[in-house]
């Protein structure tokens, strides 16, 4: 079967298919993920995040720098061909997710974090699928990009991966400060993998934060390196992790067990309003989930809601109008299918 999708914005259009001669768990796992992750960007295509020209699209529209490079299905089920003969390409197949890595792939490294970003990323390139799509399938970007490691080749959502041994605590160190908060303005956040391997070099827990879930809340300044360093006065950043709803933190493997692709999109899809939120108020609606969270409610009141004044006051400590903002974030949420009005000053939360 072949869905043809639009080509946009220069944007990849390529068939999606599945084969209809096998039953979809007896595929031996495929190469065309590798095939994605090793093909050179068009040129003049400067595919990273960091600030450089991200290059035109085939019909001069400016590409977003994670704009993804894009090839013909042919051409791509080509490059299958040639890795590998013997095994034909299939490039949005089912498959269960295999959550060992393969440690072979570094045996010529000693740093323990090396091995780790080598063997993690080869696990997302081989197993990893589009949250945001029906892509069974992502790409790596460029070695050169720093933010994005992986977009998808269908939908162009971007991707950054986060690996540890340990498991994740609710503050994650990060990196600058100030290129983060411009990304989170500037509305060119990725979403954010925070896989954990075991001690044998398999995936234990995978999380997923949707890229419209960062705000500036969820952003701690880290103080300058000192004078010793370095990197004298250069200035990090945590992810607090913890002031994320937990609607945002979508569990991709959990203690060993991969949950099922359609979950994970659903959860995807189900937050998904919020990336329609304008990036310069995003930061008050999500502030506002987290506490209609906090209130732990099925039903709640506007007094209640009040009591966060004085939080969110020192979170947005320039607005001087912090009850019509809450009344007025409370109206935003309703809108985007998180809340429902009961009755004037009363309100219920809406489960996904
Ligand atoms: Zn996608």
């Amino acid at each position: 079967m072949h869905l043809l999708r639009s080509r946009r914005d220069g944007r990849l259009a390529r068939p999606v298919e599945r084969s209809s001669t096998k039953p979809p768990h007896t595929h031996p796992p495929c190469h065309s993920e590798s095939a994605l992750a090793h093909t050179q960007a068009p040129k003049g295509h400067k595919n990273t995040a960091q600030g450089v020209s991200p290059g035109v699209s085939s019909r001069g529209k400016p590409l977003p720098a994670w704009a993804p490079i894009t090839f013909h299905p042919n051409v791509l089920r080509r490059k299958c061909a040639e890795i590998n003969p013997f095994d034909p390409p299939r490039i949005d197949c089912y498959r269960p997710m295999n959550l060992q890595c393969k440690p072979a792939l570094a045996a010529s490294y000693k740093s323990r974090s090396q091995i780790a970003r080598i063997l993690t990323e080869d696990w997302c390139a081989r197993e990893l699928y589009c949250a945001a799509c029906s892509s069974n399938a992502l790409s790596r970007t460029k070695t050169n990009a720093q933010t994005v490691d992986f977009f998808c080749p269908q939908c162009a959502q971007p991707y950054q991966l986060k690996s540890r041994l340990n498991a994740y605590t609710s503050k994650i160190t990060d990196a600058a400060y100030e290129p983060m908060i411009r990304a989170i303005r500037e509305d060119r956040t990725p979403n954010l993998l925070f896989l954990q391997y075991s001690n044998n070099w398999a995936v234990s827990n995978l999380l997923l934060v949707p890229r419209f879930f960062f705000s500036e809340s969820v952003i701690e300044k880290r103080n300058p390196l000192g004078p010793g360093a370095r990197r004298a006065g250069w200035v990090g950043c945590n992810i607090l992790l913890g002031n994320i709803v937990p609607d945002g933190r979508i569990s991709v493997v959990s203690n060993g067990i991969a949950l099922p692709s359609k979950d994970v999109r659903r959860r995807f899809a189900e937050m998904r309003a919020l990336s329609g939120v304008p990036p310069e108020t995003r930061g008050w609606t999500l502030d506002m989930l987290r506490i209609v969270w906090e209130i732990g409610k099925e039903n709640f009141t506007l007094s209640e809601a009040y009591e966060y004044a004085d939080e969110l006051q020192a979170l947005h400590p320039h607005n001087q109008h912090v009850r019509p903002k809450i009344r007025q974030q409370l109206q935003i949420l309703r809108d985007l299918g998180f809340l429902r009005f009961v009755a004037p000053g009363q309100y219920a939360v809406i489960k996904h």
